[in-house]
């Protein structure tokens, strides 16, 4: 794929020197390379993808509850813009920087183009624990962002979801905030948001649903029935406790889980919905006794069937890469995987679901949920789960015929057709002026 967009040599002082300190952004701009030596992409195109269309940093200041005034650091880094408004969560938690954003943003593009949706990828966070906030110092921070954005966010420029440390209820505060500045309800601001203020059923359920078809059609190809299948899984927030109820629905046992203060185990398999509940209750993970404590790094190498991290980036490394003793690695989480791990893991028989693909059905949704607010309609939740399965396990396929054509993995599969897609667009589009 060559045009004569920019032949240029690449920029000592290019703008990818702003990121490249960050680990993660590193691996993202790996993963792109190997991509871009497989597909042969223009060195023009090659340069342009490799750094964030625009990135925006804010600081946020925030009166707290005691009166004194904290001030917080927010990012937003949209990736590309060539197909459509940018797109993706806003993260809060404690390890939120320029460059994990930025790699999180790069991640959406190919994403956004495996599932051929008409998106560009964005990604936000506010280094913050959200933990330690209260509800009040949560919107005030929330509000306060928003606000700091509001240039660069819009319905056709830039549509927020929530990940990891946001929820309904910050989807709902930013709608808010920007429907106060222009003056009318724009619930198409964001996605992810409360099904009362124009959000789309089975959103919340969305991603952890997409990762099960994904777990299904996987297990179906090792011919692997989900009666006898195991399966660990890191972190029980919104992906993590979905993706255990409906594997567990599926017949599937859950024998390990984990969160951010401990994680437990069960051999005979762990009741997802007492787990779930004994939680919403205010309960750590942790104390629940039908399970017994482990290490949360040993069980992340138990024997089982199906391994979901279901948390944060680069879990899965050098040192415990070679030590796994999962069938299924089901990439719930962004990134989870270090770019040695997947050198490792790509020479052994584990069958890989990749990030952007497993845990594409969150974006596919939100897709879904604004189309609806755009057009003022409101679709069954029957027909939500149809479509999200239609295009999981479309996208599934097309990877995994690419993957077994080209004799590639799984990974630089999905990553090609994402990748692919945008580079293809840009090509059409041109370079302004
Ligand atoms: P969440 O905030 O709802 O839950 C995160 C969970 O991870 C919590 O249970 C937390 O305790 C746990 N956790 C944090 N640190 C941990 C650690 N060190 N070890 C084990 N567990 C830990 O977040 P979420 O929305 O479920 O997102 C989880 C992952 O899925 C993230 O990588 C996110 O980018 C990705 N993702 C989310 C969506 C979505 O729709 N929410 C969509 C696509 C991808």
């Amino acid at each position: 794929m060559v045009n004569n967009d920019d032949h240029s040599s690449e920029n000592q002082n290019s703008p990818k020197s702003v990121f490249e300190s960050s680990a993660t952004f590193c691996m993202a701009l790996s993963q792109l390379q190997s991509v871009a030596s497989l597909l042969k992409i223009d060195r023009g195109i090659l340069q342009r993808l490799s750094v964030p269309k625009r990135t925006i940093i804010v600081s946020v200041p925030v009166r707290m509850d005691d009166g004194s005034t904290r001030v917080f650091n927010g990012y937003r880094v949209q990736h590309s813009l060539t197909s459509g408004p940018s797109k993706g969560g806003l993260r809060y938690h404690q390890s939120v920087d320029l460059g994990e954003v930025a790699a999180l943003s790069m991640w959406m593009s190919w994403k956004c183009g495996l599932m051929n949706l008409p998106f560009g990828g964005a990604k936000g966070g506010i280094t913050c624990d959200p933990e330690t906030l209260s509800i009040g110092e949560k919107e005030r921070l929330t509000r306060r962002f928003t606000e700091e954005v509001l240039s660069v966010i819009g319905p056709r420029m830039d549509v927020m979801a929530p990940d990891m440390g946001t929820d309904e209820q910050t989807m709902a505060w930013i709608m808010d905030t920007y429907s106060m500045k222009v003056g009318y309800a724009c619930p198409e601001i964001v996605t992810g948001k409360p099904v009362e203020l124009g959000g789309c059923l089975g959103r919340r359920e969305a991603t952890g649903r997409g990762v099960t078809f994904c777990i299904l059609e996987a297990l179906k190809d090792l011919n692997i029935s989900p009666e006898v299948a195991t399966a660990v899984v890191q972190g029980f927030g919104n992906v993590g406790a979905i993706t255990c109820a409906e594997l567990s629905q599926k017949g599937v046992k859950v024998i390990a889980v984990s969160d951010r203060y401990g994680a437990i185990h069960n051999p005979s398999g762990i009741n997802i919905a007492e787990l779930q509940s004994f939680v919403s209750s205010g309960n750590l993970l942790k104390d629940f006794p039908e399970g017994k404590p482990i290490n949360p790094e040993e069980m992340l190498v138990l024997p089982c069937t199906i391994l979901v991290p279901a948390a944060l980036e680069r879990v899965i490394h050098l040192k415990n890469a070679s030590q796994l003793k999962c069938k299924i690695l089901a990439e719930a989480a962004n990134g989870p995987t270090t770019p040695e791990a997947d050198a490792i893991i790509s020479k052994s028989d584990i069958y890989v679901i990749p990030d952007i693909l497993c845990n594409a059905g969150g974006v596919t949704v939100s897709y879904f949920e604004w189309v609806q607010d755009i057009q003022q309609l409101l679709w069954s939740e029957e027909h939500i789960n149809h479509k999200l399965y239609e295009l999981m396990i479309k996208a599934f396929r097309r990877v995994r015929e690419l993957a077994l054509a080209k004799k590639i993995s799984m990974r630089l599969a999905a990553l090609s057709l994402g990748v692919e897609k945008i580079a293809r667009e840009k090509i059409m589009r041109g370079l302004f002026p």
